[in-house]
């Protein structure tokens, strides 16, 4: 049964973006020497130890007014195939300076909406990342899906192309609350896709839920929950609405009266949490749901779960290369962000240039704050006598500290 320390939440009520990992975006310098960039390439990638990769797609037609991502609205599908060739001329930029085939084990393609792309686009940028890129021992392969214009045809054409994983941005099935974000959504519209995944084998399906959005009831979100674990998902994503008007300009059109208050949040959370792990899901860190056979299930009980800038993994914290506008990766203990319009994201390219914004080296407290930070996130907790085992830090109790200041 979760519980809540009402008075504590009351203390720290503050309205933040959603909580990635240790350190936040907005932490990184812009003072990140690119000179830096290329020590951390040579001394943390090895030709046969497997990276991650990320890739932005930043389009979208539409807009969900509570969308804090980095995201170009566009009607004009040209976008995409202009941006296609940029992206390969980035890899291509990386695989120069390390002169060999970097292994894969996990490729993650986000937005924006990547699912925008077409058939041929999909295939076209697979065969990309198959040109630079060793796939043959990929573990996961996965791209973020709006049903909205995602046919089955679509996701067949995924699984053709060596995907196995997907994540579906439902948020609210309520029609009142879809219609005050902007995002118009049937459950037939993820149903289709998900019967889809699941008829080409996929390894694991997500669905993004979202709580606290504009004129969302007890009641209403109820209904979704029941709906969503009829359709039975692997794993479900529920994450808090932050509306910070002043940070993300469409949420400036969502009333601030037409929010749930806190109370009914942390009702609406509540019944979540119960309702999913009623239904055999089990509750992962701060916000995830798997179900007990999927991996990140297992990864959370075997205590080898990991969370990045693109939420919970199952991997080691392999190093990871990140493409795209504003894109973020990591190698070794730095963060890199790429830039984050699309016309200075083709200015450097077009000069030969890494795309790179801003960063962050993390030093030796950093790394300490980044690991409890992390198992506070997964388990909340973390045991004194890790630390150290792993940082060498070792800690009194206070009456061993009163005695030895006695
Ligand atoms: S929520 Fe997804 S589809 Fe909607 S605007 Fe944001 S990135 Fe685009």
């Amino acid at each position: 049964m979760l519980q809540f320390d009402l008075g504590l939440i009351e203390k720290c009520q503050n309205n933040a973006p959603r909580y990635t990992s240790y350190p936040t975006a907005d932490k990184f310098s812009l003072d990140y020497p690119i000179s830096n960039h290329y020590v951390q390439l040579k001394n943390n990638l090895e030709p046969n130890k497997p990276i991650s990769i990320y890739i932005h797609i930043p389009f979208c037609n539409t807009l969900c007014l509570y969308c804090a991502c980095n995201k170009i609205i566009t009607n004009d599908r040209s976008n995409i195939a202009k941006y296609l060739i940029y992206l390969e001329k980035e890899i291509k930029l990386y695989v120069a300076l390390l002169n060999y085939k970097p292994k894969v084990i996990q490729l993650h393609f986000g937005g924006g909406s990547p699912s925008w792309m077409s058939n041929n686009e999909v295939t076209e940028i697979m065969k990309i990342i198959n040109k630079y890129f060793d796939l043959s021992s990929a573990h996961e392969v996965s791209m973020e899906i709006d049903p909205r214009h995602t046919s089955q045809d679509f996701i067949f054409n995924l699984a053709k192309n060596g995907f196995n994983r997907i994540s579906i941005g439902l948020q609210d099935l309520d029609p009142k609350v879809q219609k005050a974000v902007n995002r118009i959504q049937s459950l037939e519209d993820s149903q289709k896709v998900l019967v889809a995944a699941r008829k080409c084998g996929f390894r694991s399906t997500n669905v993004d839920l979202i709580y606290g959005l504009p004129f969302q009831t007890l009641l209403g979100f109820e209904n979704t929950i029941d709906e969503i674990i009829k359709l039975n998902p692997d794993r479900i994503a529920l994450f808090n609405y932050a509306h910070l008007p002043n940070i993300f300009m469409p949420q400036s059109r969502i009333c601030d009266a037409d929010i749930p208050s806190p109370q009914v949040k942390l009702a609406t959370l509540s019944m979540s949490v119960t309702k999913l792990t009623d239904a055999g899901y089990i509750f992962i860190g701060m916000d995830h749901f798997a179900r007990p056979d999927d991996e990140l299930a297992i990864s959370y009980k075997n205590g080898t779960m990991q969370r990045n800038f693109q939420g919970y993994s199952t991997f080691a914290d392999t190093n990871m290369l990140s493409f795209g506008v504003s894109s973020i990766g990591f190698l070794g203990s730095s963060y890199y962000q790429n830039v984050k319009d699309l016309d200075s994201y083709y200015h450097h390219l077009d000069n030969n240039h890494l795309p790179i914004m801003r960063g962050i080296m993390l030093d030796n407290d950093d790394i300490l704050r980044k690991y409890i930070i992390t198992e506070i996130s997964f388990y909340l907790d973390f045991l004194l006598h890790i630390l150290t085992h792993i940082f060498g830090i070792f800690f009194l109790l206070n009456n061993e500290l009163n005695h030895m200041l006695d």
